[in-house]
């Protein structure tokens, strides 16, 4: 075992911590990097492996970014957020989601991920429970085991990758203290119904239990389905909802790391606090370039982005209807497909076995050249993750190469 220095066959010197261990990197940019590594060394690979929209980013928020570069701009900013970005995303957050919030109850900070981590950090004591919807992100379960917490997952696969009320209470003990809801979802692009939401907003109330709402994707939703917040179905319940969203997604802006939180301000003040002492403040030029769109005046870009991923939509949905052995629920918002491979495990592709979906991920790539995550990072053994994010004639190219290949299971 190579030690701490990369000294093959010596045993550490030092060891590092346990909590180290508890976690693994993001299996999600492990596919990604694979395919990457691939297409640099010339193979031709479609990549559906993508958490991020193809788009670049409007021109406006890059004239806006270049136009801060030259502005005084570059020293520490308020810990919280910029006070002008805070007042613009409290505004558009009371907007959509029909809850009046602060700038004291928004906090911006280093991606959602990291509002995540701290939001964990915040609400949770060692040996507290916290209910993770499975299928789900893999990095919920690493941030709860990061703040000493057990990760308790809630399977969906037979419930329409929704969680009811049910099975929730069906695992609730004493130590239950936080729960999970990701909508829309990655990975299944499920969209939780209102009605279900509130049903589910009001056992945690009942129960005493945060939600850790997680709505990256709130603005990329199908038509027909429809995008609520916990604290707008069941009254009362604004107190026990932390809320998080980000521009990565909506804004085509994932390299710049800028995500928020909202919720009860003891709990954003605590938040804020861990933040001084880790990152202290999110990039300034791009708190200042994100203005725009925090205000709303770039909401036409995320229309556009709509209707793009609606086509892009109906062309996986019918592609996957024709491929062998292949389903798929629906999906009513962001931009995956969660296709259910798990007929084809214990048969064969092109003479290889196909033990579990990792390996039907990896004989894809190397027969058809196509990227697929494995269901397995997200929980869910035996399906696979597309994303449609990509260009359309690599979608059209990508599903004629699936369903080629896929007529080859036997
Ligand atoms: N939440 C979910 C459900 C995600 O899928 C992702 C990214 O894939 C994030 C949060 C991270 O977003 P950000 O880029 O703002 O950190």
């Amino acid at each position: 075992m190579p030690d701490q220095h990369g000294d093959p066959g010596r045993e550490p010197l030092l060891r590092l911590s346990r909590r180290s261990s508890l976690i693994s990197g993001s299996k999600t940019s492990g596919t990604r990097n694979k395919a990457e590594a691939l297409r640099a060394r010339g193979v031709d690979i479609v990549n559906f492996a993508a958490g991020e929209l193809d788009f670049a980013p409007h021109p406006e928020v890059l004239s806006a970014l270049r136009h801060t570069a030259d502005a005084d701009v570059h020293r520490y900013t308020d810990t919280g957020g910029i006070p002008a970005l805070r007042e613009a995303l409290a505004e558009r957050i009371s907007r959509l989601s029909g809850v009046a919030y602060t700038p004291s109850e928004v906090l911006v900070t280093a991606g959602a991920k990291h509002a995540l981590y701290l939001a964990c950090l915040v609400l949770l004591d060692s040996g507290d429970e916290a209910l993770v919807p499975n299928p789900g992100w893999g990095t919920f379960q690493a941030q709860i085991k990061l703040a000493g917490a057990v990760p308790v997952p809630v399977e969906t696969a037979d419930t329409g990758f929704v969680p009811t009320v049910e099975r929730l209470d069906a695992l609730r003990t004493p130590r239950t203290r936080m729960l999970v809801l990701n909508t829309p979802n990655n990975p299944t692009g499920a969209v939780y119904p209102p009605h279900v939401l509130a049903e589910i907003t009001a056992w945690a109330r009942q129960h005493g239990v945060w939600i850790l709402f997680d709505e990256c994707y709130g603005e990329l939703v199908l038509p027909g389905a429809r995008h609520a917040h916990p604290a707008a179905l069941v009254d009362g319940a604004r107190e026990l909802v932390v809320g998080i969203g980000s521009f990565s997604k909506s804004f085509a802006v994932t390299g710049w790391r800028v995500g928020h939180v909202h919720g009860p301000a003891a709990v954003i003040s605590a938040m804020k606090n861990l933040q001084s002492h880790t990152t202290s403040n999110v990039t300034s030029v791009v708190q200042h370039a994100l203005l725009p769109a925090a205000r709303g005046e770039l909401d036409d870009f995320v229309a556009e982005a709509r209707q793009v991923l609606l086509h892009r939509h109906g062309i996986v949905e019918k592609a996957l209807a024709a491929t062998a052995h292949l389903s798929a629920t629906t999906p009513q918002g962001a931009f995956y497909f969660f296709v259910d491979g798990r007929d084809v495990i214990g048969r064969t592709l092109r003479g290889v076995e196909v033990t579990d979906g990792g390996v039907l991920a990896e004989l894809l790539l190397e027969h058809a050249g196509i990227a697929l995550t494995p269901g397995s990072a997200f929980g869910s053994e035996g399906f696979l993750r597309l994303s449609y994010a990509i260009a359309e004639d690599r979608i059209t190219a990508g599903l004629t190469r699936l369903r080629e290949v896929m007529d080859d299971v036997r």
